[in-house]
C-alpha cells in the first residue's frame, strides 16, 4: 500500500476561488473594505495599547473611481504592510492576517471589532479585476511596498515611494465587470453593505449648505461648501448601551434602516449578550399596515457591522422574521448551508435567546401597561399567535400575556376568561365552552343571541385562528371552542330555559322543513331555538367541525407562515 499527500498547488486552486469561493461577485467590495477597516482598527487597538506610538487621529476609508483607467481604488489608512508582511500575508492563500492578530492581542483585542478570519477575503477582488495591485506603507519605518498581480500564481514586489502611511488596493476591473465603475452601482454597494461600518467612508463630496452671515441680504444665496460625503455611520444605535438610548434614538435608528418605511416601529427590543455566544442587535415590532413589505424590508444581519444577508431564515424562529431591525454576530458561521445553519449549536442558542427575549418583553409590556399593550393588541396579535403554534417555549410564556378581545371590546387573558365563564357556559360533561365569532357584521344575530344568554362572545378574527383554537384544545384540559354560529351552541347549558317562542311545536316543524328545502343540508343546519331569544327568528348553522376542516385547508395547515391564504403582504 502506498500513501501520499494531495498535492494543491496554487496554478489550481486560484481559478476555483475565482469561480466559486463566492458566488455573488458584488461581495468583493465588502471584503475590500472589511479589509481597510480592520488595518484600521488594529492600528487604533495599538496605539490604545501604546505598542504603536504614531497618531491614530481620524482615519479614512476612501473609495474612488477612474472611469479613464477602468479602474476602482480603495485606500485607507491603517496599519499598512512591510515587503515582508506582503509576502506573507497576501501571497499565502488562505492565511489569515486578522485571525493572527486575534491571536495575538487574545486578551486585549477580543472586542476591537476586527472583522477578517479565513484569509480568503482578499482574493474575492480577482473576480472583478484582470489585475490587481496593493501599494502599501507601514506605520515601521520600512519604504511602502508595491504588488501587482495579473490573477496568474505569479506576482511581482517591489518598492514604492508612498509616504503617508496605509494601504491602496487598485483594482484594473474587467471587462465583463464593468458596472463596478458607475457611480451608482458602487453607492449602491455601500449602503447594502457598509452602511454601518466602524470606520467612516468617504465616497466622492458633496455639497452642503451653510447658515447664512448675520450681514447677509435677503437675496444674498447661502453660502456652500465642498464636503467628504461619508457614507456610513460608524456607531449605529444597535452598538450603544441601551441606558444610552432614549425612545427618539430608536425610532431615529429604525428610519435610517428603513428609509422608505413612513410608519413609526409600535416598539422595540435591544438585544445584547455576550455569553455563551455574542450577539448584539435591535428588533422592531412593526405596525403591520398596508405598506408592509416583508419581501422587502426583512431583518438585517450582520457581522462586526458588516452586512451579511437580510435572509435570517434558520437564525430567527420564522415566526419573529415579521419584526424589522438588525442583529449582530460573530458567531454565526457563514460560509454554509442554511440546512448545516439550523444543526448548529450556537444558532440554536441564538435561536432560543431571541425567542425568549422577545416573549419577556412581551410580557413586561403587558405587565407594566397593561392599557397601552391592548392597543396594541391587533397589530401584534399575528406574530404573538403564530409563535404560539410554532414555538413551544413561547406557547407556555405568551400563555400568560396572550389576550382574547370579546365582541365588546374587552380584553381576557386565558386564565381570566376561564375565571369568568366557569359557571355559565360548560356544556353537559362540564367542558368549558369558549364562543366566538370571526366576523362581528357576518356573524351579528349570532352574536346578539348568545349575548341575551349572557354568554361572553370572543372576537378572534387573525388568518390562523383555526390552527390556533385547535392548538389550544390539546394544551389545555378540559376546554372547546364553538364558533357562535356552529351547532355547538345548542350543547350548553341554558341558564334561562323558558321560552318565548311564539310557534306551537307543529308549527315549529313545518317552518323547519320548508327551511330545509333551501338550505343545503349537507353543510348545515337549521336550528330554530334561536327562537328563544329575541335576536332573530331561526338560525342556519354550521357543524364545527365541517367549517373548521375548510379553514384548515385554505390556511395550508400551519406550514410556512408565507404561504398562508390572507397574510397581510
Ligand atoms: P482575512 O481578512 O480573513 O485575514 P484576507 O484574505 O481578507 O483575509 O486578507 C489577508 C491578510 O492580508 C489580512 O489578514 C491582512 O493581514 C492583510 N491585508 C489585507 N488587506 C490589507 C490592508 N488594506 N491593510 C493591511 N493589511 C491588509
Ligand atoms: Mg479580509
Amino acid at each position: 500500500m502506498a500513501t501520499g499527500s494531495i498535492n494543491v498547488s496554487v496554478e489550481n486552486i486560484f481559478p476555483l476561488i475565482k469561480k466559486f469561493l463566492y458566488s455573488d461577485h458584488e461581495i468583493f467590495l465588502r471584503e475590500l473594505i472589511s479589509n481597510a477597516t480592520d488595518a484600521t482598527l488594529k492600528l487604533k487597538h495599538l496605539t490604545s495599547i501604546g505598542e504603536v506610538k504614531v497618531e491614530y487621529g481620524n482615519p479614512l476609508i476612501e473609495i474612488k473611481i477612474d472611469k479613464d483607467k477602468k479602474q476602482l481604488h480603495i485606500i485607507d489608512q491603517g496599519i499598512g504592510m512591510t515587503a515582508e508582511e506582503v509576502e506573507k500575508y497576501i501571497n499565502q492563500v488562505a492565511f489569515s492576517g486578522a485571525e493572527e492578530f486575534l491571536e495575538k492581542y487574545k486578551d486585549s483585542a477580543k472586542d476591537s471589532g476586527i472583522i477578517g478570519h479565513f484569509g480568503l477575503g482578499f482574493y474575492s477582488a480577482f473576480m472583478v479585476a484582470d489585475k490587481v495591485e496593493i501599494i502599501t506603507k507601514s506605520y515601521k519605518d520600512e519604504p511602502a511596498a508595491h504588488w501587482i498581480c495579473d490573477g496568474s500564481p505569479t506576482y511581482s514586489i517591489e518598492e514604492h515611494d508612498k509616504t503617508e502611511r496605509g494601504t491602496e488596493i487598485i483594482l484594473h476591473i474587467g471587462e465583463d465587470d464593468v458596472e463596478f465603475l458607475e457611480d451608482s452601482r458602487i453607492r449602491e454597494l455601500l449602503v447594502k453593505y457598509n452602511k454601518f461600518m466602524p470606520v467612516s467612508i468617504k465616497f466622492g463630496t458633496k455639497t452642503e449648505t451653510l447658515p447664512k452671515p448675520e450681514d447677509a441680504k435677503e437675496e444674498d444665496p447661502a453660502p456652500t461648501q465642498e464636503v467628504d460625503n461619508i457614507i456610513n455611520n460608524p456607531n449605529p444605535a444597535w452598538t450603544k448601551q441601551p441606558t444610552d438610548l432614549k425612545d427618539e434614538d430608536y425610532k431615529g435608528f429604525y428610519r435610517e434602516l428603513y428609509p422608505m418605511q413612513f410608519e413609526e416601529p409600535l416598539f422595540n427590543i435591544h438585544l445584547n449578550v455576550d455569553y455563551p455566544f455574542n450577539l448584539t442587535g435591535i428588533l422592531y415590532f412593526p405596525k403591520l399596515g398596508q405598506d408592509m413589505n416583508i419581501q422587502k424590508d426583512r431583518i438585517q444581519l450582520y457581522q462586526n457591522q458588516v452586512f451579511v444577508t437580510d435572509n435570517v431564515e434558520g437564525i430567527v424562529p420564522e415566526f419573529l422574521t415579521m419584526l424589522r431591525g438588525v442583529i449582530d454576530s460573530p458567531d454565526i458561521p457563514l460560509n454554509v448551508s442554511r440546512s448545516y445553519l439550523q444543526a448548529d449549536g450556537n444558532v440554536k442558542k441564538i435561536s432560543s435567546y431571541i425567542t425568549r427575549k422577545v416573549a419577556d418583553k412581551l410580557n413586561s409590556m403587558f405587565k407594566n401597561n397593561r392599557e397601552d399593550f391592548e392597543q396594541k393588541w391587533n397589530d401584534i396579535k399575528i406574530v404573538i399567535e403564530y409563535g404560539m403554534l410554532s414555538e413551544e417555549k413561547f406557547f407556555e410564556k405568551a400563555d400568560k400575556f396572550a389576550l382574547y378581545p370579546t365582541v365588546d371590546g374587552s380584553f381576557f387573558t386565558f386564565e381570566e376568561l376561564q375565571e369568568k365563564i366557569k359557571d355559565s357556559q360548560t356544556d353537559k360533561d362540564g367542558k368549558l365552552v369558549l364562543l366566538y365569532a370571526s366576523n362581528k357584521d357576518e356573524q351579528h344575530s349570532y352574536i346578539s343571541a348568545a349575548k341575551d344568554k349572557g354568554y361572553e362572545v370572543l372576537l378572534l378574527d387573525s388568518p390562523i385562528v383555526s390552527h390556533l383554537i385547535q392548538k389550544m384544545e390539546t394544551s389545555k384540559e378540559n376546554i372547546s371552542f364553538a364558533r357562535v354560529d356552529g351547532d355547538h351552541i345548542d350543547n350548553l347549558i341554558k341558564k334561562d330555559e323558558e321560552t318565548i317562542s311564539k310557534l306551537s311545536d307543529e308549527e315549529k316543524e313545518a317552518l323547519k322543513a320548508d327551511l330545509e328545502k333551501v338550505v343545503p343540508k349537507e353543510t348545515y343546519t337549521v336550528q330554530l331555538e334561536a327562537m328563544d331569544s329575541n335576536a332573530s327568528p331561526f338560525m342556519i348553522t354550521q357543524p364545527e367541525f365541517m367549517r373548521r376542516m375548510k379553514e384548515m385547508q385554505q390556511t395550508g395547515g400551519g406550514g410556512g407562515m408565507f404561504g398562508m391564504g390572507n397574510m397581510p403582504e
